[in-house]
């Protein structure tokens, strides 16, 4: 099975994506952890051209062509090789992630992102995605923006920015029916998690 994770910034992806495998194991799965941008040698370098660099702030429509890249070689080399051996896949955001920041917040629309996914990845989908979602309101994102605890590593795209990627996700769930499933991320790690094996339950079986 491929389970893609999904939310904005700070939500607590990574402790949730590592707790998650832990319960699979935990069931006699194998959990292969993944992340994107990134998760093959290829795509990590891609990941490095986007989130390092001080002078690198691409253009979103090569920004969207990055991604799309470096999702196409992360899904050839790692992921379809691990379901192929019958591992479970959890990767740390996929295309969800593009559609909702590059699309939605950066402008170029579901449609473009979507079809360069179709060239670039055939249009390969996880099997479910969960999107972590806090109630936020804008006001809330700016606060966390001016603390310093928004966490974008792209660089200082501004909390409406943040915004709109929160309401692509939104939409998402409800355009893509069961693939796609709304997390509650608030409360204790261990509500969090178990609200996420909750939602994969007619998998695990
Ligand atoms: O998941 P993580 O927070 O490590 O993501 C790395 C950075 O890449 C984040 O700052 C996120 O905003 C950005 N990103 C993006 N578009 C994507 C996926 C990630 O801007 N499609």
């Amino acid at each position: 099975r491929f389970i893609s994770l999904e939310g904005g910034e700070g939500v607590g992806k990574s402790t949730q994506l590592a707790a998650l495998a832990e319960a699979l194991r935990g069931r006699g799965l194998t959990a292969l952890v993944t992340r994107e941008p990134g998760g093959s040698p290829g795509a990590e370098a891609i990941r490095r051209l986007l989130l390092e660099g001080e002078e690198t702030r691409w253009n979103p429509r090569a920004e969207a062509l990055l991604f799309a890249a470096a999702r196409s070689d992360h899904v050839e080399k790692t992921i379809k090789p691990a379901l192929e051996k019958g591992e479970w896949v959890l990767s740390d955001r996929f295309l969800d992630s593009s559609l909702a920041y590059q699309g939605e917040a950066g402008g170029l629309g579901i449609e473009a992102v979507r079809d360069l996914h179709r060239f670039g990845s055939l249009d390969f989908l996880p099997d479910r995605t969960l999107v972590l979602v806090l109630d936020e309101s804008e006001g809330a994102l700016r606060a966390r923006a001016r603390d310093g605890h928004l966490g974008d590593r792209i660089g200082s795209r501004p909390p409406s920015y943040h915004a709109a990627v929160e309401a692509g996700f939104r939409a998402m769930a409800e355009r893509e029916g069961d693939r796609v499933k709304l997390v509650d991320a608030s409360g204790s790690a261990a509500t969090v998690t178990a609200r996420l094996l909750y939602t994969l339950g007619d998998l695990i079986s």
